[in-house]
């Protein structure tokens, strides 16, 4: 029997705005900039705190949460989405075919906003059966916004780490 998931306060706020740009943006294409939005705000907050946006504000990590235990075998998925050369080679692959059609808008501003509504609609494509078939969260083990703010993560606990060290430094020195 699938497990089920009441999700955190925030991924109930959250939620709504996946099929508000899932959906809406197919008729509403400007839409897809909250998509540009969300992605800006967890580039930068990945930095200080992570996948928080992962576990908490994400809009598809939400309906992950909420909606696929409802729906999900839960099997667990292949080892393979987790190995580190499997997810930036995704990593690459969506950035590429981002950028390249986002190139190809030629700037127009609505065309741009519906390059982040189908990539929402295409990773959905993806997201949702992975989902049915696999755990719920399969699509994050290897979701491109994921690795990414992982990655950045990383480098912040480290340059942190490394600020501290040298604050103790100047501070030892200071007091011999
Ligand atoms: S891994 Fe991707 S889809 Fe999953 S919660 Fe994080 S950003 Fe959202």
């Amino acid at each position: 029997m699938a497990k089920k998931s009441k999700g955190r306060r925030s991924q109930w706020i959250m939620i709504w705005f996946y099929p508000l740009i899932a959906i809406g943006g197919l008729f509403y294409p400007l839409l897809g900039y909250l998509m540009l939005v969300m992605m800006l705000f967890l580039i930068i907050y990945a930095y200080f705190k992570a996948r928080y946006w992962c576990g908490n504000l994400c809009p598809r990590g939400a309906f992950l949460d909420i909606v696929m235990p409802h729906f999900t075998r839960d099997r667990p998925y292949p080892r393979l989405f987790t190995r580190k050369w499997f997810r930036w080679g995704i990593f690459g692959l969506f950035m590429s075919v981002f950028i390249s059609r986002l190139t190809a808008t030629g700037g127009n501003l609505i065309a741009m906003g519906g390059v982040f509504v189908s990539m929402c609609v295409i990773t959905s494509l993806i997201a949702i059966p992975l989902g049915i078939a696999m755990r719920p969260r399969a699509w994050c083990a290897f979701c491109p916004m994921g690795t990414l703010q992982e990655s950045l993560g990383k480098i912040g606990q480290r340059q942190r780490k490394h600020n501290e060290v040298k604050r103790l430094f100047w501070y030892c020195a200071s007091v011999t």
